[in-house]
């Protein structure tokens, strides 16, 4: 029943934002690196970015866009329920430094800038959005990857059940530990989550995922996944943190 209206309310939230989102994508400030020390900060990563499109569907959408789309919509969202977040990009940009001038060159800056990023932060939580393609059409659903931190897979395995029961019932797709190769999510240590929000090369999933509601959707789940799974850590502190101090503190008599 709790979850039931936690959903109802956030759905609520959900299509009052639609309205506005426009408004507030456009005047939001840049993002900045200083924010309130000692709280959490959500390190929204948008995949890919300027020359670097990531994967190109057949109708010549972007990855990259998409990932943008979704990403500031999570980024409101979390900002606007009261958590501190740093969006990596909030255009269609590479984050390389000026003196990167191959695509190569470009590439590696632009991922060693997004580590940088997270690590720079005292408490962050980073979640990489990024869309999947595959060259066969018939594959289609959300997946989430998690990372080495231990806190990742049970965030993981929240945000999975919910992208599953709340937007796609019929998706089988297990959470998996990130490959190695993934540059980004195997050089940080905080509780880190990839999150391929669909196939661009399914015709029908691509449809949902260039639409601006389906894209609030799913920044909508993975905003109250984060919350979900940040309170549990909180309660799970809490109660450890009660019983040592019934360790520390034992009854005189
Ligand atoms: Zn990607």
């Amino acid at each position: 029943m709790r979850d039931d209206r936690f959903w109802i309310g956030l759905s609520l939230l959900a299509l009052g934002l639609l309205g506005i989102l426009g408004y507030f994508v456009l005047t939001r400030s840049a993002p900045t690196a200083a924010l309130t020390a000692g709280r959490p900060v959500v390190v929204i990563d948008p995949g890919h970015g300027g020359e670097d499109g990531g994967a190109v569907a057949p109708d010549g959408t972007e990855e990259a866009d998409i990932n943008l789309a979704v990403a500031q919509r999570l980024d409101l969202l979390l900002h606007f329920l009261g958590r501190d977040t740093l969006l990596l990009r909030d255009s269609d940009i590479s984050l390389h430094d000026p003196s990167a001038s191959t695509i190569r060159e470009k590439k590696v800056s632009d991922i060693h800038n997004r580590v940088d990023a997270v690590n720079a932060q005292t408490d962050p939580y980073l979640i990489s959005i990024h869309q999947n393609f595959f060259p066969s059409s018939k594959y289609r659903g959300a997946q989430v990857f998690y990372g080495g931190n231990p806190q990742s897979q049970p965030w993981a395995e929240r945000t999975r059940g919910n992208l599953r029961s709340c937007l796609d019932p019929e998706n089988k797709r297990e959470t998996k530990p990130i490959d190695r190769g993934i540059y980004l999510m195997n050089h940080v240590s905080c509780p880190a989550l990839l999150i391929e929000c669909g196939f661009l090369s399914n015709p029908e999933e691509r449809c949902l995922l260039k639409d601006g509601s389906y894209q609030t959707a799913l920044a909508v789940v993975i905003a109250g996944s984060y919350i979900q799974s940040t309170q549990e850590e909180g309660e799970t502190a809490n109660v450890s943190q009660s019983e040592e101090s019934v360790l520390l503190h034992p009854v005189r008599e």
